[in-house]
């Protein structure tokens, strides 16, 4: 059954260069696709999302997650797993997911291709081991579940005793995670590696310098700050999935528009698909600096009123006047489309 697995071992103790499983080499061919997404946060949450399905991680339920690392006594997060230690837990935690899905869940694939991305996001000199924390930050943040929910389990792998968390416990967590994107190639749109500017803005928004609560946190994520953007985004491209919105894009006609639905707080019933806005392709009329909405979801009925509302405050103000005044906590699209656009 570990045969698969223990090829890592073997290549590893040789030193060969096929260190990659085919089918990941695969998948991260299959990604270039998505190279004409223009925003590097719904890019890398698209990916992301790509990777959590071939993991089967996008089954997993952050409390069975953490009930595996309890039964398997891993507590020091510091400790270095190596990979007859990894490969053990990843058992145990798809042997639990195959109970559930066993058409969807191939214990021996899924072990290997986990531990093969778990190598790569976390093990980049190639030493065979990964740090206990650095599993449980990569495993925790594909999983399935609320997103607030999945904040608190992040939050407490670096928690001290006491519940509350450091500056340099949060750098820890950040930094973790953004080997998520740095791994499909995406982390200089979140602030590269220094996570030095997130600790601070966190840290600035809880108006403290010396520990922050969980609650500060969740309420600071909630916020989107940069670096961690692809996370929240992933969910909502997850939420996005399935979603038909009874309305028709302006660019392409398509109708109902699938996906995310974008619409205008400048114009009455001014919609864009996912497909277009992905691409950039706003009509030349539409300025960029105008509000726009974002749905992962149908709208309700109060949405519709509370858009149509703005709409109306919105109408009459000027190309001028949205430039000035670019956050207006619409969304977070905004900003990343603002600098996206002088990136280029
Ligand atoms: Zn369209």
């Amino acid at each position: 059954m570990y045969s698969v697995s223990w090829k890592h071992l073997k290549n590893h103790e040789q030193q060969t260069t096929s260190w990659d499983h085919p089918k990941m080499t695969q998948l991260f061919q299959s990604m270039a696709d998505l190279s004409h997404v223009c925003f590097s946060a719904y890019r890398t949450a698209m990916k992301s999302r790509r990777l959590q399905k071939a993991l089967c991680l996008d089954l997993l339920e952050l409390s069975i997650a953490q009930s595996v690392f309890d039964q398997h006594k891993l507590t020091h997060n510091g400790q270095l797993l190596e990979i007859p230690g990894i490969i053990n837990c990843l058992c145990t935690v798809y042997r639990e997911l195959q109970q559930v899905h066993p058409d969807l869940v191939n214990v021996p694939l899924c072990v290997d291709l986990c531990l093969n991305w778990l190598l790569k996001v976390y093990d980049s000199d190639r030493s065979g081991k990964v740090q206990v924390l650095s599993m449980k930050i990569g495993l925790f943040s594909l999983s399935k579940g609320p997103l607030k929910d999945k904040y608190k389990y992040l939050f407490a792998q670096v928690a001290d005793a006491a519940g509350v968390c450091n500056q340099r416990r949060l750098a820890l967590l950040l930094h973790n995670s953004i080997q998520i994107p740095h791994q499909l190639g995406e982390a200089a749109a979140f602030g590269g590696s220094n996570m030095e500017p997130s600790v601070r803005s966190c840290f600035q928004y809880v108006g403290r310098d010396d520990v922050i609560e969980v609650q500060q946190f969740v309420d600071w994520m909630h916020l989107e700050p940069q670096s961690m953007v692809w996370l929240p985004v992933l969910h909502r491209v997850t939420a996005a999935e399935t979603a038909k919105h009874q309305a028709k894009c302006n660019i392409c006609k398509e109708c109902p528009m699938v996906g995310f639905r974008y619409r205008s707080l400048k114009h009455f019933n001014y919609n864009v698909c996912q497909t277009c806005f992905f691409s950039g392709r706003i009509s030349k009329d539409y300025h960029l600096s105008y509000p726009m909405v974002e749905y992962c979801t149908p709208t309700t009925s109060g949405e519709d009123v509370r858009d149509f509302t703005k709409v109306l405050k919105n109408k009459f103000r000027s190309k001028k006047y949205f430039t000035k005044h670019p956050r207006l906590g619409y969304l977070p699209v905004q900003t990343i489309l603002e600098e996206e656009h002088s990136e280029t």
